[in-house]
């Protein structure tokens, strides 16, 4: 079991002010995993005014001195990975090679690319007599989702701390272990005091407290549509810079060129990583008609083959996070069903043998674009595949969405694949499988409007001033 109830404010763990609390369920047995406390306004305004004391002396801070900790918290991360790791696979159910892979991975590489970036930043430039600086923008509320929990966090602590900001982080209360983790981590390597702050709670509650927050300068969300709507309106009073990172309906698109329909099945095994339950996940997966037959038989082939089960084993798929999760991903299922859309792996229910835990069957429908399942996120490992005539109808059905946050090209023909990829209207364009730490990563339309990863990611905490006449 574990006991998280302290927040760390200005420097220190400390009790919070109410005694309310939550258990936390591990989604892979439903048994209480641990406890965490659940904080209060008033808990927050301790935080903003320990961020708010710390930023004259972090903002004014050294390149050198601002490196020297994030490599200082390198090494206590590098160190901590497999405490990060199980917490990972206790709170949200990742498999045990995938929390301990590609998950503190992420974590990690933004380390890394925030540690790169500030060795070379620009914050200063001459325009004719005119010096234009770029200033951190002040205290930060940084609110994060639980579906990569240590990637969501890095993506924001690191780029604000490394331009001078100080913050105020409200994690997940699904994903509260790794974020304590990460708090202890930064405690280690001695962040000085009040320039990270951390208070766990309701996102009703802190989340709120922190977006209507005078003293808070601007907000880094990632999470769902609604909740960043309701924060955008909750800031408006105090105009603060509002930062979302929101969902997806991504389209992952096979070109007819390729001797195999084999990208058909990384198309499935990568929308069912993490249970289906990423933002950039390429949901929609378009086909070409005429190869529609050959590709549905890899695709089902494929889903059925997903080693589903405790992942704490040697699992590709764990459960999804929670029981509300579960209802949700079985409700778009029976949805899918009752819209006449075709299911040809997976479908309702638990896999078999596992009666425990919140399980979902790797589902694959074939539909159109205009059902549910087609047109809203699910946050689960169900693929809807789409066939296309033409690259024409291609680039319509994929732009034919709300979302805009990422889309996949595979194709022999790297010249049509870079075509396909200027008419997408999404913020991240991955061509045969791509990647990359330094790449702006962010969403056009109801994907939000911030952009994180690398050098790019800095820009949402820093604020412009020009020093006109400085000669
Ligand atoms: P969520 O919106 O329910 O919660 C996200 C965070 O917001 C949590 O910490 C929550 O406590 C807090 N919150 C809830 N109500 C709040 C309020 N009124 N004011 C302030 N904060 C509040 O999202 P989730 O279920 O944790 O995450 C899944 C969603 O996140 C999906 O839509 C997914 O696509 C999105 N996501 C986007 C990205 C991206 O980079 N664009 C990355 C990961 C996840």
């Amino acid at each position: 079991m574990r006991d998280y109830r302290m927040f760390y404010i200005d420097g220190a763990w400390v009790e919070p002010e109410g005694t309310e609390t939550q258990d936390l369920v591990n989604p892979a047995n439903e048994k209480i995993s641990g406890r965490i406390a659940l904080g209060s306004a008033g808990d927050v305004d301790k935080a903003v005014a320990a961020a708010r004391r710390a930023f004259p002396a972090w903002s004014r801070s050294t390149r050198e001195e601002r490196l020297a900790l994030l490599r200082r918290i390198k090494a206590e991360f590098e160190a901590r990975q497999g405490d990060l790791a199980a917490a990972i696979t206790e709170e949200m159910g990742a498999p045990a090679s995938l929390a301990g892979g590609f998950h503190t991975f992420l974590g990690l590489g933004h380390l890394d690319a925030a540690i790169t970036a500030l060795e070379s930043y620009t914050f200063e430039e001459k325009l004719g007599d005119t010096l234009v600086v770029q200033e951190p923008i002040g205290v930060c509320g940084l609110i994060t989702p639980w579906n990569w929990p240590i990637n969501q966090v890095t993506v924001k602590v690191f780029p604000a701390l490394a331009t001078g900001c100080t913050v105020v982080l409200k994690p997940p209360q699904l994903a509260a272990y790794s974020a304590q983790i990460l708090a202890e981590i930064l405690d280690a390597a001695g962040v000085p005091a009040g320039v990270f702050n951390m208070v766990q709670g309701k996102g009703s509650v802190i989340g709120t407290a922190l977006s209507t927050h005078p003293d808070v300068d601007m907000i880094s969300f990632t999470g769902s549509e609604s909740v960043g709507v309701q924060i955008q309106k909750d800031a408006a009073d105090t105009v603060k810079r509002v930062c979302l990172e929101l969902g997806g309906k991504s389209p992952y698109i096979v070109l007819d060129d390729a001797s195999t329909m084999e990208r058909v099945a990384s198309a499935v095994s990568s929308m069912m990583m993490n249970s289906g339950q990423t933002c950039s996940a390429g949901s929609r997966l378009l086909v070409p008609a005429a190869r529609f037959e050959e590709a549905k038989a890899l695709a089902a082939k494929t889903a059925e083959a997903v080693a589903v089960g405790d992942p704490s084993g040697n699992v590709a798929m764990g459960p999804v996070v929670s029981k509300e999760q579960f209802d949700t991903v079985q409700s778009y299922i029976a949805q899918g069903i009752a819209e006449g859309a075709e299911l040809i792996a997976g479908g309702p229910g638990r896999p078999e043998g596992l009666e425990v835990g919140f399980y979902v069957k790797p589902t694959v429908f074939v539909s159109d674009n205009s059902t549910a399942i087609a047109r809203e996120e699910i946050f689960g490992p169900v693929l809807v595949m789409i066939p296309y005539e033409g690259i024409e109808d291609a680039i319509a059905i994929a732009n034919d969405t709300d979302f805009g946050l990422a889309a996949y090209v595979d194709g022999e023909d790297i010249a049509a694949c870079r075509a396909i990829a200027r008419r997408i209207r999404a913020g991240a364009i991955y061509l045969n499988g791509g990647f990359d730490f330094a790449a702006p990563f962010g969403g056009y339309k109801r994907s939000g409007n911030g952009r994180e990863w690398g050098a790019h990611g800095f820009a949402e905490y820093l604020e412009t001033k020009s020093i006109l006449g400085h000669g």
